[in-house]
């Protein structure tokens, strides 16, 4: 598996259990979401009532579940977390909706992979907290609606995009996660590295930082392969140099790119001239799959000003080529 995959690997599990933060207040970065967040939640606690239902969207590893876990604590309330492929049968999510306590949390992490008759099921229950139920077959079939307690839908998904409109628009809030600069992930690998009880110090925090693709669940697992470089090929303290020589063992480039990375961009500057190439297109040169170079590889190198995006597709920019040491040609007019 990458060692710079955002998506969450079998050993991610158990780490990831220890380093969430709890409160508000511990989650580093996203300024904005945090600051949002806080106005709601404090408004609906002053109401007496459930937060509105909210939907985070950005790329993988960013902070959602964390998120959701976050907002129950502040709330005071009990959160059930699932998934959209989870959910196969509108019983399934009818079971889920009549267990919930008056103002909890369910999580839905990638809501986007409900089935339609799930998901219908969710119309009335987010609108009205109300559960619609047929009774009989033909012509005698009727239909009761049973009440629920009141609750919150966090939804988690890559993108907002991806969810039906009528989703959607049931969301009141909406909360967009980016990618965490290089000071925030330090401040994550600290916060960390405190808590598993590694020494480092801020240069090899800030080189593991600048090496994590912007993604937090990235950062907390290369802290844990350079904390095994440093405990047996040095004295067990992650300086600067520990961190550049333990992250050269692991393959991660300066900037966090690895083989998949440099094929994409490879493909696009050696079959496209640099591009402007589609998506599709570009899926099918690599063999990777459509919705992972868009949601997975491509939000981290539209970040660092590798490839930029056009109307007419996906293009490699001069920053890029110099990096692979590759001659830049000027598009030439007409
Ligand atoms: P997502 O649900 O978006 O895939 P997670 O919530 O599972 O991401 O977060 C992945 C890991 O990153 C978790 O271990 C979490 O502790 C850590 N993490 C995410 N965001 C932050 C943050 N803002 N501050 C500290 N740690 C974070």
């Amino acid at each position: 598996e990458r060692i710079v995959s955002s998506l969450i690997q079998k050993e991610d599990r158990e780490i990831e259990a220890n380093l969430r933060p709890k409160w508000l207040e511990e989650y580093i970065g996203q300024d904005k979401v945090k600051q949002k967040l806080k106005i709601f939640i404090q408004a609906a606690k002053e109401r007496k009532e459930p937060l509105d239902h909210v939907l985070l969207y950005g790329p993988p590893g960013l902070g959602k579940t964390t998120l959701a876990n976050i907002i129950a604590n502040e709330m005071g309330v009990n959160v059930r977390i699932t998934s959209g492929p989870a959910i196969e049968r509108p019983g399934d999510l009818a079971s889920i909706l009549t267990n919930l306590g008056e103002d909890d949390v369910l999580f839905i992490d990638e809501i986007h992979r409900l089935n339609r008759s799930v998901e219908e099921i969710l119309y009335p229950a987010m609108e009205d907290f109300a559960l619609d139920i047929i009774i009989g077959k033909g012509p005698s079939a009727r239909s009761i609606r049973l009440d629920l307690s009141r609750f919150t839908l966090i939804g988690a998904t890559t993108r907002a995009g991806l969810l039906t409109s009528p989703l959607r628009d049931r969301f009141g809030v909406m909360l967009n996660l980016e990618l965490y600069d290089k000071y925030s992930l330090q401040e994550i690998v600290k916060r960390s590295s405190k808590i598993l009880n590694i020494p480092i110090d801020n240069k090899g925090a800030m080189e593991i930082a600048k090496r994590s693709r912007g993604t937090p669940r990235i950062a907390n697992r290369l802290l844990k392969r350079v904390r095994d470089y440093a405990q047996v090929m040095e004295d067990g303290i992650i300086t600067w140099d520990v961190a550049k020589k333990g992250l050269m063992m692991l393959e991660v480039d300066e900037l966090g790119l690895d083989q998949v990375d440099r094929k994409i961009l490879l493909t696009m500057i050696e079959s496209f001239n640099g591009g402007p190439v589609g998506l599709d297109t570009l899926s099918a040169a690599t063999g990777e799959e459509r919705t992972t170079i868009e949601d997975v590889y491509e939000p981290y190198l539209l970040q660092i000003g590798f490839i930029n995006r056009t109307p007419r597709g996906r293009v490699v920019s001069r920053k890029a080529y110099e990096h692979f040491k590759i001659p830049f040609k000027e598009e030439e007019e007409g």
